[in-house]
């Protein structure tokens, strides 16, 4: 019989994408398989979470992406030109993971989330580490997170060490997507270790086919025993969302919203003015000093002009 035309598309079936290595992505199917996929040119990139649809390619167990189911999200980082490269896709949470002081630093945490909102994925704050702190630093570190906790941010403290907290984390993930956030060494891929089924763990410890190409920026989709999933790719560990507008700083800020309307001046930058409802409620203690300080300084990088956003 001859083979179809590709058009027809007969074969079509869906799967999701749990790696990428150059040309070829790594599709697992229904059954549970993986399947190299090969894509076209001129054909939009598949990233990591995303839902492709594909056909087998004759005889070798490989296949062809044939197109990207629309995303629901995705986590993307400034490509140097203002646009948006995506890195992950199809994200439920950010999972933000720091570790105690002298790594912990609300500003950066004020950073990650201020991404997660202008990206609209929900974050959750992890403290992992929690082993090394004692009673008395747990304490101060516990009256530092409680502006999250109030605004409420989900926040989590945990350790690989004691496996303090490791059910609280896949609660949060059950049912969900999430993409890891952080500095280098606070624990992330311990993480994976500890929550990910065994084995998607012993998957992505194989260097794979085509070897030379596949370094370490390989981006990877892990199965977690809880019901969830994490999205690891050293390209979104530290990604940055910077320039943003200064109108996208302030949206950011989701405990400022309720205030805005209270300014004298319709234009408040919320920084310097007279009359300014949110500086009024951080001196008045209902919103964090630690969280305003944050804002004016995020304010001070958001070099992008405002007309230049909409795109
Ligand atoms: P990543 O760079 O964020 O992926 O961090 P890693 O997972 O590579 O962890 C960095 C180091 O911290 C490793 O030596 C881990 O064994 C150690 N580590 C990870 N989690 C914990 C923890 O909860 N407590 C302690 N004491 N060490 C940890
Ligand atoms: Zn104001």
């Amino acid at each position: 019989m001859p083979k179809k035309p590709e058009k027809s598309h007969a074969h079509e079936q869906r799967g999701l994408v749990i790696s990428y290595h150059g040309s070829t992505v790594e599709v697992e199917i229904a059954d549970g398989r993986v399947v190299p996929c090969h894509l076209r040119r001129n054909q939009g990139l598949p990233v990591v979470g995303d839902i492709v649809r594909w056909q087998p390619e004759a005889g070798d167990g490989s296949g062809i992406v044939l197109g990207i189911v629309p995303r629901r999200s995705v986590l993307g980082r400034a490509d140097g030109r203002g646009r948006m490269k995506p890195l992950a896709a199809n994200i439920d949470l950010l999972v933000i993971v720091m570790a105690p002081p002298p790594i912990f630093s609300a500003h950066l945490v004020d950073r990650y989330l201020a991404a997660a909102e202008l990206l609209g994925v929900q974050p959750v704050l992890v403290i992992n580490k929690m082993d090394l702190l004692d009673a008395a630093a747990q304490q101060a570190l516990e009256t530092g997170l409680q502006c999250y906790r109030d605004i409420p941010y989900p926040v989590v403290l945990s350790s690989i060490t004691s496996k303090n907290g490791l059910a609280d984390l896949t609660a949060v993930l059950r049912g969900k997507c999430g993409v890891l956030v952080g500095p280098s060494g606070v624990g992330k891929s311990s993480l994976i270790s500890a929550l990910g089924s065994e084995e998607d763990i012993r998957v992505g410890d194989v260097t794979p086919r085509g070897a030379g190409k596949h370094t370490t920026t390989a981006t990877r989709f892990y199965h977690l025993q809880g019901g969830g999933a994490l999205i690891d790719s050293p390209g979104v560990r530290e990604f940055n969302l910077w320039p943003v507008t200064k109108a996208e700083v302030l949206r950011s800020f989701r405990e400022f919203q309720d205030y805005l309307s209270g300014c004298r001046f319709r234009d408040c930058t919320h920084a310097v003015e007279p009359g300014c409802a949110v500086q009024q409620a951080v001196a008045d203690g209902r919103i964090s000093q630690q969280r305003f300080k944050s804002y004016q300084e995020l304010l001070k990088l958001s070099i992008k002009p405002d007309d230049q956003y909409k795109s």
